[in-house]
């Protein structure tokens, strides 16, 4: 008999970000911090106990895992100044004062 695969993971409780409708989603991921430990989430599923969505998710939200571990996926911020064509990658910190400075 095969290992139930979420029985050694960690459930985190997050929001879709796809659409304004907002989700309810659990991230279950592998990982708990030590140090050759590599996190990565491995299954995404509907919040039963969130009220907009009730464990549902649209095809777009069940589809998140790939778009979570998508090699084409913007892992850090970015700037393109006026006058520029080609964005270039900035701090978090830089980009936070430029929202809220
Ligand atoms: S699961 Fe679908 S409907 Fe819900 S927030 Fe994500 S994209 Fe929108």
């Amino acid at each position: 008999m095969r290992q139930y695969k979420l029985a050694v993971t960690t459930v985190t409780r997050q929001t879709c970000t796809y659409c304004s409708g907002g989700c309810g989603i659990l991230m279950y991921s592998l990982g708990d911090g030590s140090k050759n430990a590599k996190p990565s989430v491995i299954h995404v599923e509907g919040d039963p106990d969130y009220p907009v969505n009730r464990g549902t998710l649209c095809p777009k939200g069940a589809s998140l895992l790939d778009f979570i571990n998508s090699p084409n996926r913007l892992r850090r911020p970015q700037l393109r100044t006026p006058g520029a064509s080609a964005w270039t990658d900035i701090s978090w910190d830089d980009a936070l004062d430029r929202i809220a400075p």
